[in-house]
């Protein structure tokens, strides 16, 4: 029997995933049940329901206990998580910052919002994250140091921060990342936005740079609705975020002395209430994903054309997003599938757009971006959420 690929593709979705015609399977949900419902009751009864309540703080226990970093902020979203950690290394407007082109928009958004430029610089095709010995080459060959400072010598432009991306919960190669930061003297932030769950070499991401972010909203491995944290083992740092955070408010019994110009960027009480709910579950959501993770796997093993993409060397995934390969890349092949499954009900996605091919960042500066490129038509994310009902 002679499939196409796309038809081979829904098809083995349909022998893995329990399917009704008339309920499309999401990429993403979150798994929530009586216990979100407990705690959000609880807290609603408290009337503590904002910036201020027991469940924050709780939360950021949790957080720290779980990743095992030293310090956590818990704030509204991702993306104000990554601007106010760009500010926090000491950005200024006119620097640049390194990151990937394969990432969320927020990453280089949050670095707009600081009034800095991204700058692209390719991945490794094995984790898609940053590359360090691409990233190490094209530094030696752009920059130039000044005071011990590193500075971008066509532009004249210091280089301020790197922000590599742990992309769909798999690790980069962060601990080589981190030595090229220490010899150009450059800060690296974390973006662990989807990583919470996952390690590399036995230590959470998010722990490994000068400060790691995390985000809980609705397409996370867990959410709060709208949520982020801040991880740092600074603890001036720390202490930093959570003034910047929160108005640079002095704690005084009546009076509202603020020590600069800052954030109203504290997570809500209420939804510190569902991340709490959903920390208790954590340990299942990330079992149920490696499940599905090894389901597809064994689907997908015997093809030519196509490929799962594998939890990288020394890391532990929380497999966020699975991801099939094509071994070419084609975007043709790619559409065809992508609209194959979601005429079927199975709402896979791509890869991102690359981030300089959007029209705020065309201009911006970039290294060969050749695997980034080379991936971008080859990726198709396949739903993933822990409530997958498995067949
Ligand atoms: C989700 C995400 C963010 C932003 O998080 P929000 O909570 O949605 O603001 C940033 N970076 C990456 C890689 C993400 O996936």
């Amino acid at each position: 029997m002679q499939y196409n690929i796309e038809d081979f593709i829904v098809h083995k979705l349909k022998t893995i995933i329990e399917f009704n015609e008339n309920t499309p399977i999401p990429l993403h949900e979150p798994l929530l049940g009586k216990l979100e419902k407990k705690y959000v009751l609880k807290c609603l009864d408290s009337k503590f329901i904002s910036s201020v309540g027991k469940y924050v703080n709780q939360f950021e226990e949790q957080l720290k206990n779980y990743t095992g970093s030293k310090y956590v902020v818990a704030v509204m979203n991702g993306t104000v998580a990554l601007q106010v950690s760009i500010k926090l290394v000491g950005v200024k407007p006119n620097d640049e910052v390194l990151l990937s082109p394969i990432t969320f928009v927020a990453t280089a958004n949050a670095i707009s919002h600081c009034g800095a430029t991204p700058h692209f610089v390719d991945v490794n095709e094995k984790n898609l994250g940053l590359d360090p010995y691409i990233l190490d080459d094209y530094l030696k060959e752009i920059s130039i140091t000044k005071n011990k400072l590193t500075f971008n010598r066509f532009t004249g432009n210091m280089i301020s921060a790197i922000i590599p991306t742990h992309v769909f919960g798999h690790s980069a190669e962060i601990d080589k990342l981190c030595e090229v930061s220490k010899k150009y003297n450059i800060p690296l932030i974390e973006d662990a936005a989807e990583a919470l769950g996952s390690f590399y070499k036995k230590k959470h991401l998010g722990t490994y740079g000068e400060l790691g972010i995390l985000s809980f909203n609705g397409n996370k491995i867990i959410s709060t609705g709208g949520g982020g944290a801040i991880l740092t083992k600074n603890r001036k740092l720390a202490e930093r975020a959570r003034s910047l955070t929160t108005t640079s408010k002095i704690n005084h019994k009546w009076d509202y002395f603020h020590k600069e110009v800052a954030w109203n960027y504290r997570m809500p009480n209420i939804n510190a209430a569902i991340g709490c709910a959903q920390l208790d579950k954590l340990e299942l959501i990330l079992n149920k994903k490696r499940e599905l993770s090894e389901k597809y796997n064994k689907a997908f093993d015997d093809l030519n054309s196509i490929y799962m993409f594998q939890e990288p060397k020394n890391a532990k995934s929380n497999f966020w997003l699975n991801a099939l390969v094509l071994q070419k890349n084609d975007f043709k092949l790619r559409n065809k599938i992508l609209s194959k499954t979601h005429n079927n009900g199975f709402m896979c996605r791509p890869v991102w757009i690359l981030l300089n091919k959007l029209p705020m960042y065309t201009k911006c500066p970039k290294s060969n971006l050749k695997t980034s490129k080379n991936l971008e038509g080859r990726i198709i994310c396949l739903p993933s959420s822990p409530n997958i009902k498995l067949i």
